[in-house]
């Protein structure tokens, strides 16, 4: 059981002025594994004051002695990168063998890095009788989800340390535990006090006062678009920066020519893997009319091939849903998909029936979907595949573009000119060529509805600085 009864604040363990404590469940065995804090506004006005008073003094330390904290604290996490993996195993659902790599060895990869990265804060630039120099934006506030929880708050963690911003953070109300371990790898790594604060507690009230702060400069927000929009609502009369890092409805064009096996494979897994509760999943898959039929038969084989099972098997591909409303939505999607007209290949809105507890869910897939169809438009969020028919390229840009969303995107055809003349036609932060792997070098971030920041790359720690022209 992992019992938190305070809040990190200050360099500190403290009580919460908050009553109460949350419960953290195992979507596999629906058993209580934690508790932590409620906290309430009058955290949020302590971890933000003590924000506020190490920023300063942060803000001044020398980039190059940042970068050695930060990797310290790469080396914290790497150290105890398995009892990370098992923690968000438990708390989310995702099944050990992508847990440790995609969860823990990624943001690993990250921290480091924007420990070489922090050089460029002491970059000055000379334009005509100007010194154009880079200083870090303040106090930020982080509010994250549950899907990739530590991958998230490294994405702003690390860019924001780098720059000498101090942050507060509140994780997810599913899986806050990996913040707690995070925050007592932050205190062994010696970052100074208030430099990293974790305040625990409901969105609406913890997450919804960290953004009205007038002592908070800017609010990087990953979820949902609804709530990112209230978000920036609460944040406005203060003019603070926002980054939101949002919703996704990704497309995948697989070109006539392509190798559709290996295509189709990789578009099956890559919206099967954490049940589908990933942003950039590629849930519309976009085929050649000509090779429609061939197409949905190598896809229900590649998703009845995929097991579903206790995230503890390291045979599992996929896991439970992470909590019981994640799959009543899910449930609710597939229900409507088929009132719609789009055709059900496999999977289904009914449990599986050899699970007596855990919120799982099984990998469906729809054909003959209409792009217009909420199926389509909205984001599932759940194992869910829309497979959509398309004439010509010139269609298949088309209907990848009609979409509110624009996270990220992906083409497979034989030749990587084409893969690339299609992928400069797509409105969306990322194109993934022929099942190209994410780069933590590379900036990510949506176009529409998807957000307005970046995170990753040089372009994420942009987001946590302010630039100042000294003329002389
Ligand atoms: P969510 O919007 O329900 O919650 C995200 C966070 O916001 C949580 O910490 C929550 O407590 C908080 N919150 C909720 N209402 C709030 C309010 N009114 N004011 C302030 N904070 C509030 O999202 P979720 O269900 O945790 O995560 C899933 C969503 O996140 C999906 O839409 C997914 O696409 C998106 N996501 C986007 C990215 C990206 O980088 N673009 C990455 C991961 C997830």
């Amino acid at each position: 059981m992992h019992e938190h009864r305070q809040l990190f604040i200050d360099g500190q363990w403290r009580a919460p002025s908050g009553s109460g404590l949350a419960e953290v469940l195992d979507p596999a065995t629906e058993q209580v594994i934690g508790r932590v804090p409620l906290g309430d506004e009058r955290d949020v006005e302590r971890a933000v004051q003590a924000a506020r008073r190490a920023f300063g003094p942060w803000s001044r330390t020398p980039a190059s002695v940042r970068a050695g904290y930060i990797r310290a604290l790469a080396e914290q996490l790497e150290a105890r990168a398995e009892g990370m993996a098992a923690l968000i195993t438990a708390e989310l659902g995702m099944p050990v063998q992508w847990c440790r790599p995609v969860q823990v060895e990624g943001p690993i990869e990250g921290l480091r890095s924007y420990a070489e990265l922090a050089a460029l804060m002491d970059e000055v630039r000379e334009v005509g009788n100007s010194l154009v120099v880079r200083e870090a934006v303040g106090v930020c506030a982080f509010i994250n989800p549950w899907n990739y929880p530590l991958h998230q708050l490294i994405g702003k963690l690390a860019p924001a340390l780098a720059a000498g911003c101090t942050v507060v953070v509140k994780p997810s109300q599913e899986t806050p535990l990996h913040a707690f371990l995070l925050a007592e790898m932050v205190q062994a790594s010696g970052l100074p006090a208030g430099v990293f604060n974790l305040v625990s507690g409901p969105g609406a009230r913890v997450g919804e006062a960290l953004a009205r702060h007038p002592e908070v400069d800017m609010v990087s927000f990953t979820g949902s678009t609804g709530a990112g929009v209230r978000v920036a609502q609460a944040a406005a009369p203060t003019v603070k920066r926002v980054c939101l890092e949002l919703g996704g409805k990704s497309p995948f064009i697989i070109g006539a020519d392509a190798d559709l096996a290996a295509a189709v494979r990789h578009g099956v897994q890559d919206v099967m893997i954490n049940s589908g509760q990933t942003c950039t999943a590629l849930t519309r898959l976009l085929l050649p009319a000509s090779r429609y039929a061939e197409a949905l038969e190598l896809a229900v084989a590649e998703t009845e091939a995929l097991r579903l099972g206790d995230p503890q098997d390291p045979a599992s591909f996929l896991g439970p849903m992470c909590s019981a409303g994640q799959r009543r939505t899910v449930q609710d999607y597939i229900r409507l998909g088929q009132e719609e007209g789009a055709r059900l290949l496999c999977g289904g809105a009914e449990p599986p029936a050899e699970f007596e507890r855990g919120y799982y869910q099984r990998p469906t897939l729809f054909a003959d979907v209409d792009n217009r169809m909420r199926i389509a438009q909205e984001e599932i969020f759940g194992p869910v595949l829309c497979l959509i028919p398309y004439r010509d390229e010139d269609q298949a840009v088309a209907l990848a573009n009609d979409s509110p969303f624009g996270l990220s995107s992906a083409v497979w055809t034989a030749s990587r000119e084409r893969s690339l003349a299609l992928a400069r036609r797509l409105r969306a932060g990322q194109c993934f060529l022929n099942g190209a792997a994410f780069n933590y070098r590379a900036p990510f971030g949506g176009y529409k509805q998807s957000g307005n920041g970046r995170e990753w790359g040089e372009e994420g720690l942009h987001e946590f600085v302010e630039t100042k022209a000294i003329q002389i």
